[in-house]
């Protein structure tokens, strides 16, 4: 995965050396169809720069490339009635990356459409629970806000695993709506 911004295929496509299927350009943001994709609409939305990984991304740009993702969303949704979509970072290697230029899938989803996005809970015990919790607060202290964002202290609370039914489930509602 260690590929520079030469040999770098995103790199090509937002440089028009390589041919692709381009929905949706700004001076930040490039979207195209992937000929590959799960489905068919599936896109995937990048920053023009070449960063390898999302923690190299600066902040602003994040957001544009995250807006932009929502937005070609909702474009699939109203174009292509679909059902739903998965919004999709593939961030390292054993997380499924390939092509070392961050990007933002956007999957159109219908029901029983065969893409398994899913994954089985794992039941962690207390002690794994309150050691991963520990670790990451303490690194999480670190997070640099704009001052007019203030950080609020978090209580410790004992996690109980809950489950939503689909009855008072606001988003099932929401998705029901959705014709
Ligand atoms: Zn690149």
């Amino acid at each position: 995965m260690a590929q520079s911004r030469e040999s770098c295929i995103i790199c090509q496509i937002v440089e028009n050396k390589v041919p692709s299927l381009k929905v949706y350009e700004d001076d930040i943001t490039l979207a195209v169809l992937d000929i590959n994709g799960a489905n068919p609409g599936h896109c995937f939305v990048m920053p023009k720069n070449h960063y390898p990984i999302i923690e190299q991304v600066p902040d602003e740009e994040l957001a544009s490339v995250f807006g932009i993702a929502n937005k070609i969303s909702s474009a699939i949704f109203d174009s292509l009635k679909v059902q739903g979509t998965n919004i999709f970072v593939a961030n390292g290697i054993p997380a499924g990356q390939t092509v070392a230029h961050f990007m933002v899938n956007v999957i159109p989803r219908k029901e029983n459409d065969g893409i398994n996005l899913q994954w089985k809970p794992k039941q962690l015990s207390e002690e794994e629970m309150s050691t991963v919790e520990l670790k990451l607060k303490e690194q999480v202290e670190n997070i640099e806000v704009k001052p007019e964002k203030k950080k609020r202290q978090i209580s410790s609370q004992k996690a109980e695993p809950k489950f939503i039914s689909d009855e008072d489930d606001f988003f099932m509602s929401q998705m029901r709506r959705i014709p």
